[in-house]
């Protein structure tokens, strides 16, 4: 009957057999996963059904003669009966069985289970949940595919046995279902809030409106937005009966939260609040919106963490054209900031709605400042002073950005209320005691809760913050900038003198709001006590993202790329002065400043005159994130480029250094990491334009510039190059595929 080579199970009984129990009989029945099914249901009916389906071996109309010999029990059946058919089975169930379930709720089973073994609970007891279904019920409604791409959540007790836990796990996954285990009560508080509620509100809303003089009318008229809305209104009511009954307490606080949240919106539109009901429209909005990306970066749904690749192919044509590239990413950051503590609106234009400074954004929205946009680079902060932010309801979710995170440590170490930040899986990886360190000198109660200094950061409010002179051990703006931002709080004065200069966007745009900031040689100083007043920002292009194009023109024959209104800080243009050392044809046209910011069109052609060179180390701080592009440029160069004094590669969103060099051999590439940098022996010769990387598959380590620098590298390679893990390049550069392609680059994102 099945093939012995995938069996996973003697005898499987089903004890209910609808939707749920029938859709994961048909996987079980498909795959060959089981010698014999057998079920018991209530009525005769569905059994008859089963055997004509070829679901199930035998049926039984009692669930104790089910069960007998089982070694995997599936209870499909409304949470309320568990209890009964447990009671039923009990006496008759194999000492290694496993019992599951595929209830919506989980401590009523786990309470049902308890009633009848007492504290002898099976060790193969682990209760389930399918996060995957519909508003049909009953054995025909069921499919084999119900639970592909959906998730399965597990929910072990403490006595469970890992074997069973593993071959539950393999059993949902050879459904094609993503398994996660969490416990009891976080399934059912979870629960509650994404599905119980929804559900609630759908009746809520059909039978309000059912219950009007003019229903008729009114479904008749309904939009596409009525029925989007209310279709899961349509499912089985004594199924959402018992959940509602099931996991009470859980769905009373969630409505609770609702009632609450449903008369805030209430009292805007009577006040007629425009300002306010923009701001949570707004704020649902973005929410909505970083859905996907926070779902992926959830601790509970790490396993579907979505990736990206890129393939780049040979022969490209051209690589040609004009182009404006996103904001600058620091200058984004800032902008929301500053105008979140200043008072008074600021406009922001050229605005990176990158993932990035999407999360800054979204944390002083969550800290109660109302921001609208952003919207083709527009956004108004209408800013709260420096004495208006407000505790936020739980952690502020930095996703990847590691800007966000130390600059706001600064400001948060001064608010009146605690907070607690978080981040993905590489933010959780970077130092934050660098920053954790000056600020507790302040008197900030700043706590770096992962392993080595790394986040959580958890942040205790209501201190009060002394001003400081601190000598920087390391060369880096967002330590910097952390530190300034506290001193905008803190008594007297606060001071930072920097090993080498590094970017002053804080410093020009502290002055931009109105706030004075001294700078002498490498000290730089502002007094505690002021206060910052909206302003108009224009965002310009990020020379870090430009970075890739000037490279990308410099390597290829015949290229010539106009890259305009691009921001050359002089903090920042120590890429334009490398390559220029390396002899690249680049020139800096039309340069204006915007915003207190200069900015410039910059334009680079294809001539093989590039030849390697011992890169200066005071231009190391003003080209920090372009070395990965420049490593490309280097490897097409003649000779050999040397760098030193760059350790701090080695803790970006990934350490650079390594990852540079192990792609870089990947393609054929000889170079040689060093602890505080590389050497990197050319390929190309003056005047030639051989190709000079061979193809190969890189692994990015999803760092949006590693991963946009090998593109690059597709310019002079023999064949295709494949680089892993690109989907964080929209962290930074959301337009690059489509430029890229734009100006000729075969490539392709998949
Ligand atoms: P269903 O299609 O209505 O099927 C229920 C099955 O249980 C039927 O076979 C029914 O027998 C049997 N049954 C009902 N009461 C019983 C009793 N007292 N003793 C023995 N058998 C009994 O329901 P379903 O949608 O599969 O839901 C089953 C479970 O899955 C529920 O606990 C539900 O919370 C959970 N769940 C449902 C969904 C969903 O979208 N529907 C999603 C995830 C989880 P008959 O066929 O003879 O009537």
């Amino acid at each position: 009957m099945s093939d012995s080579s995938t069996v996973m199970f003697e005898k499987v009984a089903f004890i209910g057999l609808g939707l749920i129990g029938s859709s994961l009989a048909r996987v079980i029945r498909e795959k060959n996963l089981a010698k014999q099914i057998v079920a018991s249901t209530r009525s005769v009916q569905t059994l008859l059904d089963a055997k004509q389906l070829g679901l199930i071996d035998v049926g039984y109309s009692n669930a104790a003669e089910a069960v007998q010999d089982a070694d995997l029990i599936v209870l499909a059946l409304p949470v309320q009966a568990t209890q009964t058919v447990l009671k039923t089975i009990k006496s008759v169930l194999r000492a290694d069985v496993i019992i599951t379930d595929v209830g919506s709720t989980k401590a009523n089973v786990v309470d049902a289970a308890h009633a009848v073994f007492g504290q002898n609970i099976p060790t193969g007891f682990i209760p389930g949940h399918p996060i995957a279904g519909s508003e049909h019920s009953g054995i025909h409604a069921g499919k084999v595919d119900l639970f592909a791409h959906h998730k399965v959540i597990l929910t072990p007790l403490a006595n469970s046995d890992q074997d069973a836990l593993n071959k539950l796990i393999t059993l949902w996954q050879a459904a094609d279902a993503e398994v996660i285990c969490m416990d009891v009560q976080q399934h059912d508080e979870v629960l509650a809030h994404t599905s119980h509620l929804p559900h609630l509100m759908a009746f809520n809303l059909v039978e309000q409106l059912a219950n009007r003089k003019d229903n008729l009318d009114i479904f008749r008229y309904a939009a596409g937005g009525f029925r989007d809305f209310s279709r899961i209104a349509a499912s089985d009511p004594q199924m959402w009966h018992d959940i509602f009954f099931a996991n009470k307490r859980a769905i009373l606080e969630a409505v609770t939260g609702f009632e609450q949240q449903l008369k805030q919106f209430k009292d805007v539109i009577e006040r007629q609040d425009s300002q306010k009901l923009m701001g949570m429209l707004g704020h649902a909005r973005a929410a909505r919106q970083h859905f996907n990306h926070m779902l992926a970066n959830n601790p509970l749904m790490e396993k579907q963490t979505v990736t990206q690749q890129f393939r780049i192919l040979p022969g490209t044509q051209k690589f040609v054209g004009k182009f404006t590239v996103p904001g600058d990413k620091s200058v984004s950051h800032r902008s929301i900031m500053f105008g979140a503590i200043a008072e008074g609106t600021t406009h922001v234009t050229g605005f990176l709605e990158g993932e990035d400074a999407l999360a800054t954004l979204q944390a002083f929205r969550d800290m109660g400042v109302s921001i609208e946009g952003p919207k083709n680079g527009e956004v108004t902060v209408h800013g709260v002073g420096m004495h208006g932010l407000k505790a936020p309801v739980s952690a502020l979710y930095m996703g990847n950005s590691g800007t966000s995170m130390r600059l706001l440590s600064g400001i948060l170490s001064a608010q009146d209320f605690d907070t607690v930040m978080t981040g993905d899986p590489s933010l959780s990886k970077r130092p934050m005691e660098r920053i954790a360190k000056p600020l507790r000198l302040m008197g900030a109660q700043i706590q770096t809760t992962g392993e080595k200094g790394t986040p959580p950061v958890s942040i205790r409010g209501k201190q009060i913050l002394q001003g400081m002179h601190y000598d920087l051990p390391m060369a880096s703006a967002q330590v910097k900038s952390g530190i300034l931002l506290a001193g905008l709080w803190a008594q007297g004065e606060t001071s930072v003198t920097e090993p080498e200069p590094t970017r002053d966007h804080t410093e020009r745009m502290l002055r931009a709001f109105g706030y004075e900031v001294k700078t002498e040689g490498n000290k730089i100083s502002l007094t505690g006590g002021g206060k910052l007043t909206g302003t108009r920002i224009q965002v310009p292009s990020d020379i870090s993202s430009a970075a890739f194009f000037m490279v990308g023109a410099a390597i290829t024959q015949d290229a010539d790329i106009t890259l305009e209104a691009v921001g050359i800080n002089p903090t920042r243009t120590g890429v334009i002065e490398i390559l220029k050392q390396m002899g690249a044809d680049l020139s800096v046209e039309n340069q204006r400043i915007a915003g207190g910011e200069p900015i410039a069109d910059i334009r680079i052609r294809g001539t093989q005159t590039l030849k390697g060179i011992h890169i200066p180390e005071d231009q190391v701080p003003l080209a920090i994130d372009e070395f990965p592009a420049l490593f490309i440029a280097a490897a097409c160069a003649e000779g050999q480029t040397i760098l030193t004094g760059a350790a701090e590669l080695r803790v970006k969103e990934s350490d650079r250094i390594q990852v540079m060099a192990d792609g870089l051999k990947t393609l054929g590439i000889d170079c040689t990491p060093t602890a505080d940098g590389i050497v990197i022996n050319g390929k190309g010769k003056i005047g030639e334009w051989s190709t000079i990387f061979t193809g190969g598959e890189i692994e990015s380590h999803h760092d949006h510039r590693i991963a946009m620098s090998f593109s690059m590298a597709g310019l002079r390679c023999a064949a295709p190059i494949t680089i892993y893990g690109t989907e964080t390049v929209a962290t930074s550069f959301p337009t690059f595929t489509q430029l890229a392609q734009q100006a000729g680059l075969n490539l392709e994102a998949s």
